[in-house]
């Protein structure tokens, strides 16, 4: 084991499984290891590098904005936090963000607008949240409750209380659920990400919409993974025609900066007052002034890129030789392959090629902008590995 492997595991808690790769460097969609070896990256940090890495715009981006001030309290006014509040809602319809740090406070937030406006606007005193069966929602210890995974639970009790998770494509259940009259909001992601790449159906996504209005619910849709660009259109939501009360985001938001956003819709507007929430980190000016410069890419021509890159692969994986199935939307996809995902992931790293897993599954999620002649390379090392 090399020493920075050995410090490593000397001085950082023991949380991650690494690969023994030491990534020295990156530009773009290539990355460098310590001992020169190159890949192709298809993980972006986990749907974060939206750009990839060391990208020149968004580099001089956050440069321009660590010139000027790095950080102020949310005691005063900075520009990059109102300009990029003002992008998200412009082109969401939302009409209020909160910023936090990360995807669990983004949902951490949209859980605190739940419970207040069911008080407040309900009268639900003792509300439930439902959030899905294979769901991930984050690792704080309530949004841990939210994440509808009882392996991730078992050590962390007691958890938040005040959580149900139901079966995805059971809208019965659902309905159910919903009757009982304490049910505050439903959260959902579109594709349920660290779940495995699976997409809620679209007859299930218009249940959800259509039993959260008949029973004055709110809608919240876990953005983290799924938004800003990964599948094709800004946020994935619209795919799928739903008008949610609260989206939540974070991962590839500033493009490599930590960064989470709650968006409020116009039912829950005003739920949020002083004090009611804070971060102190939150809206960061260099965070914003990055997330400003990544929303401002994700327009039409690069999304209809990100389309097309991704039918590219659907296409070149269905039906291959140990492929079984492709999932996913845009660049969000699951591959399942005849050998362990594990094995596949390991394999295509001693190619060069650097892709995830989520659960059974081989995961994709490339820059945005990957150059197409990388996403071919990288399409081809995965066949040959997949076919073994
Ligand atoms: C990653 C993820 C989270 C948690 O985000 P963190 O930034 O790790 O806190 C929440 N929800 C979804 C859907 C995610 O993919």
């Amino acid at each position: 084991m090399s020493n920075l492997q050995e410090r490593d595991r000397t001085y950082v808690a023991g949380t991650y499984k690494r690969f023994p790769v030491e990534i020295a460097s990156g530009k773009g969609s290539l990355y460098f290891d310590t001992a020169g070896k190159r890949y192709i990256d298809l993980g972006t940090g986990i749907a974060v590098n939206s750009f990839g890495a060391a990208d020149d715009v968004w580099q001089q981006a956050v440069i321009d904005q660590i010139g000027k001030v790095q950080h102020t309290s949310n005691l005063y006014y900075t520009e990059p936090c109102v300009r990029l509040a003002e992008m998200l809602c412009q082109r969401t319809g939302m009409k209020k963000v909160f910023f936090g740090n990360s995807g669990a406070e983004a949902n951490e937030c949209a859980i605190k607008v739940a419970r207040k406006w069911a008080a407040e606007e309900r009268n639900i005193t003792d509300p439930l949240i439902v959030t899905l069966k294979g769901s991930f929602h984050g690792r704080t210890l309530t949004t841990l409750a939210a994440t509808g995974q009882e392996h991730y639970h078992e050590l962390f009790q007691p958890l938040t209380p005040g959580f149900v998770h139901v079966t995805a494509g059971d809208a019965e259940e659902l309905a159910r659920v919903m009757m009982g009259g304490r049910v505050a909001a439903v959260l959902v992601e579109c594709i349920q990400g660290e779940g495995g790449v699976i997409p809620l159906t679209q007859s299930y996504a218009a249940a959800v919409a259509e039993l959260t209005q008949r029973c004055g619910a709110l809608l919240m849709v876990d953005e983290v993974q799924t938004g800003n660009g990964r599948t094709g259109t800004l946020y994935a939501y619209e795919q799928y025609g739903l008008k949610p009360d609260v989206v939540t985001t974070a991962k590839g938001l500033a493009g490599g900066l930590p960064l989470g956003a709650a968006l409020l819709g116009e039912r829950v507007e005003k739920v949020l007052g002083y004090g009611d929430h804070g971060s102190t980190f939150g809206g960061n000016p260099v965070c914003c002034a990055a997330a400003c410069s990544v929303l401002s890419r994700i327009d039409d021509d690069l999304l209809a890129e990100v389309r097309k890159k991704g039918n590219y692969l659907r296409e070149r994986f269905t039906g291959a030789p140990g492929i079984r199935e492709v999932t996913g939307l845009g660049l969000m996809l699951g591959l399942v392959t005849e050998r362990p995902a594990g094995e596949v992931v390991a394999d295509c790293m001693a190619e060069g090629i650097l892709c995830l897993t989520a659960k059974n599954k081989v995961r994709l999620l490339p820059a945005l902008n990957i150059p197409w002649e990388l996403l071919e390379e990288a399409a081809d090392g995965i066949l040959r590995v997949a076919g073994k």
